[in-house]
């Protein structure tokens, strides 16, 4: 361990500054970076007889205070890597088992060198496998689930010390409540999950009119394998990414070196850093320039590896709130959304960003019982985001919005006792696991309850 020797020393170990991917959170906390399940189960035990807190740390790419403490953080970098594949069966169904620690982007490498994939990502892959766990990280799609639904074992060290394996035979109301857990109920260090032969995508991006997509949405979304779309306030105008699975023998047709630096690097990031800027020194100017991006992205055509076509490098920096609502909802959230964005006079010069899952049934999973869309609005770092995501707030509450446990909201345990019919189980499963609270902070503490 980091800190040097003997557990205990933690007591006394140095504190380091931290702070998350959007540099909106901020900690000071004790760090321990372990090298083994053994060690993250007697560092636990250590911190509760010390009487200290405990919250293991990904990546820091949430946008809540959910992975903050000033008591110890526990990072598992060293405990990374794949232990063990078993190839699909004849159902196509396989499973990959990888130490909490290790990144989406290493995992999805790794099994693409194997020959699979994991069937939906997200937009990024710089999270850990656990960290994105534990807020319950969604891809698109409305024939797949988010992430913590295709796991099927995992191994998890207590605040007692023990180290439990569940599954839905072994443990089954912990392997239920800790495949999203936000690191309330202890430190995951292994986890085994469901994996498909890798896959290529063809991907079909075009820039449209919000109207025409809004009327064919049930379709579009029923119509393929993923789909997703940004809408540029103060325009009409989206950008829609439709990517469905091609079949075997497509031969790949990546997007050209100098279309991709183009478009990913030039325009989505170091162009889009400048217009956000110029957005900041002179907002007025934010309808024109979004009309311009808008029009700027034009349509891309092009076969990859799935995991190449899900991901994209995000280097402006933002903070985000992101409402899981039903499907059937997402014509009238978006209504409400832009009548507020024309009557609030706000200038938003980020996209808002639409997606869709299939129900499933993990305890505290956005899409828990119903099929479901998701929408996420976003704010440039340097802007300040609070009436919007408020308004925003409302607006999806309105329409039966369960917020992304990593996204910023303000609902607390009242709230979400209403919103989860699993909620109180989850809570005794965390009573019965952390009695003294030993991985609870601020934020477990306003939306489980002390
Ligand atoms: C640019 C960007 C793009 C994003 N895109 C998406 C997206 O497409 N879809 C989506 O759903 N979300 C997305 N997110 C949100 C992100 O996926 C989640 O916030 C995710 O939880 C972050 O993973 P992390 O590794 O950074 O974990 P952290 O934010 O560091 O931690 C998250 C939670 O996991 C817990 N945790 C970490 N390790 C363990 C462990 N070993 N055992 C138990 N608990 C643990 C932490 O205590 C904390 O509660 C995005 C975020 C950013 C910044």
């Amino acid at each position: 361990m980091s800190l040097g020797a003997p557990v205990p020393a933690l007591l006394s170990g140095r504190r380091q500054a931290w702070t998350n991917w959007a540099g909106n959170q901020r900690a000071t906390p004790l760090v321990a970076v372990p090298e083994s399940e053994d060690e993250v189960a007697r560092l636990l035990g250590a911190a509760r007889d010390g009487g200290l807190t405990v919250k293991p740390v990904g990546a820091g790419h949430s946008f809540t205070d959910v992975a903050v403490t000033d008591g110890v953080q526990v990072r598992l970098d060293r405990i990374a890597g794949v232990v063990a594949v078993v190839q699909p069966d004849e159902s196509g169904c396989g499973e990959v088992t990888v130490r909490a620690g290790t990144t989406i982007r290493d995992l999805a490498n790794g099994l693409l060198g194997r020959g699979l994939a994991l069937p939906n990502l997200g937009d990024i892959d710089r999270q850990t496998i656990a960290g994105a766990l534990g807020t319950g990280t969604h891809g698109t799609g409305l024939g797949l689930t988010g992430l913590a639904a295709g796991v099927r074992r995992l191994r998890i060290a207590l605040p007692d010390g023990r180290v439990v394996e569940a599954s839905p035979d072994q443990e089954p109301e912990l392997f239920q409540a800790a495949r999203i857990s936000l690191g309330a109920l202890g430190i995951m260090t292994e986890v085994t999950l469901a994996v498909v032969p890798a896959f290529l995508l063809h991907a079909w991006e075009t820039p449209e009119p919000l109207e025409p997509l809004l009327a064919t949405i049930g379709s579009e979304a029923e119509g393929h394998d993923h789909l997703e779309f940004y809408w540029f306030p103060h325009t009409d105008r989206v950008q829609v990414k439709r990517n469905d699975r091609v079949v075997a023998g497509t031969p790949r047709r990546p997007v050209p070196r100098w279309r991709a630096r183009l478009d990913d690097d030039l325009l989505s990031n170091r162009l889009f850093e400048r217009t956000n800027r110029l957005a900041v020194a002179r907002p007025s100017l934010t309808p024109r320039i979004n009309r311009v991006a808008a029009r700027a992205l034009s349509a891309r055509d092009y076969v990859d590896h799935a995991h190449r076509v899900f991901v994209s490098e995000r280097a402006v920096r933002f903070v985000e709130s992101e409402w899981a609502l039903p499907r059937a909802a997402l014509v009238d959230v978006m209504a409400d959304l832009r009548a507020w964005v024309e009557r609030s006079g706000e200038l938003l010069p980020f996209p808002v960003e639409v997606r869709v899952a299939a129900a499933d049934d993990v305890w505290l999973s956005t899409a828990y019982g119903r099929e479901s869309c998701y929408v996420a609005v976003h704010q440039y770092h340097r802007l300040d985001h609070r009436r919007y995501f408020a308004a925003f707030e409302e607006i999806a509450l309105a329409h039966g919005g369960r917020p992304h446990w990593g996204k910023l909201h303000t609902r607390d345990a009242e709230f979400f006792e209403g919103a989860y019919p699993r909620f109180a189980d989850f809570r005794r499963v965390r009573d019965a696991v952390d009695p003294d609270r030993v991985m609870a902070n601020a934020y477990t503490r306003r939306v489980l309850g002390d």
